[in-house]
């Protein structure tokens, strides 16, 4: 018995609560302390119990999120104190959560980690506006890419995007013209379908649709905010050629 806590990083899902695992939600009503992101629908955090103490490192108007190694001290602290730590992350905590880093720090300082895992935005997503990450008949290949101005133009996507293959990009709403411009200058069709998806799995959720060359212009002029994610490939398109050739047979 060594008195150190458990960290537990867990994952929040896309939004509203039934789509937390039950283990998730077992450890938000039982826990004493939550760590917790911005990205957290309320809803969630209202699971917690009336005694825990909830602690928010996100962005707030002005503050900038807590620097990484700073949410590290705190994790650990609290941990080596004795205390339980709930490290709540919306989607999944390994999917561009950083959960892989805090991990890291807690098994170096001798705290025990462990994961749960959580549905990533692109899953939420995907389920919520009916479109097939995969399909046999118009892709086998998906793939999470990061969309955020910092090393964009360094990160090499060929062969990510284009006919059979579906792309999957998180925190690319700022950069959509960025995005659409590396992926033309790579040779994907501008006639390519896409689809934005903001608020996914939540009550407010929109899904936009529209071609490669066009999606910076979509984003704009839909003003698009985050969080939301954008996909690229054949599968977008699909939910549209049905409802199109209904229409067809409709109109004979
Ligand atoms: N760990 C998270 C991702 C964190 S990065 C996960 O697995 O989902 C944050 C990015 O995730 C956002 O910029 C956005 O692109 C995406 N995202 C998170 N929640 C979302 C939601 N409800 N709808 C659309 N995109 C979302």
């Amino acid at each position: 018995m060594t008195g150190t806590g458990t960290l537990y990083l867990v994952g929040a899902g896309p939004g509203e609560p039934d789509l937390l695992t039950l283990r998730a939600a077992r450890l938000i009503e039982s826990a004493e302390l939550i760590v917790h992101d911005g990205l957290i629908d309320p809803q969630v955090l209202a699971l917690a119990s009336p005694e825990a103490q909830l602690i928010s490192v996100a962005k707030r108007r002005a503050h900038h999120t807590l620097p990484q190694d700073e949410i590290n001290a705190l994790l650990i602290r609290s941990a080596c104190a004795g205390q339980d730590v709930v490290r709540l992350k919306g989607g999944d905590p390994l999917v561009f959560g950083r959960g892989g880093e805090e991990a890291e720090a807690a098994r170096a300082a001798g705290v025990p980690v462990e994961i749960v895992p959580g549905i990533s935005a692109a899953n939420g997503a995907a389920a919520a506006a009916q479109i097939a990450l995969t399909h046999r008949d118009a892709s086998s290949i998906v793939t999470f890419v990061a969309g955020q101005c910092k090393g964009l133009s360094d990160q090499d996507w060929r062969g990510l995007a284009g006919k059979g293959r579906t792309l999957v990009i998180y925190m690319g709403v700022k950069t959509a013209p960025q995005i659409a411009e590396k992926l033309m200058e790579d040779g994907l069709a501008p006639d390519m379908p896409v689809a934005v998806i903001e608020n996914a799995a939540r009550p407010q959720m929109r899904v936009l649709r529209g071609l490669l060359a066009g999606l910076p212009e979509l984003v704009e002029r839909k003003q698009v905010i985050s969080p939301a994610l954008i996909v690229i490939g054949e599968v977008t398109a699909r939910e549209d050629a049905a409802v199109a050739a209904l229409a067809r047979e409709d109109a004979r």
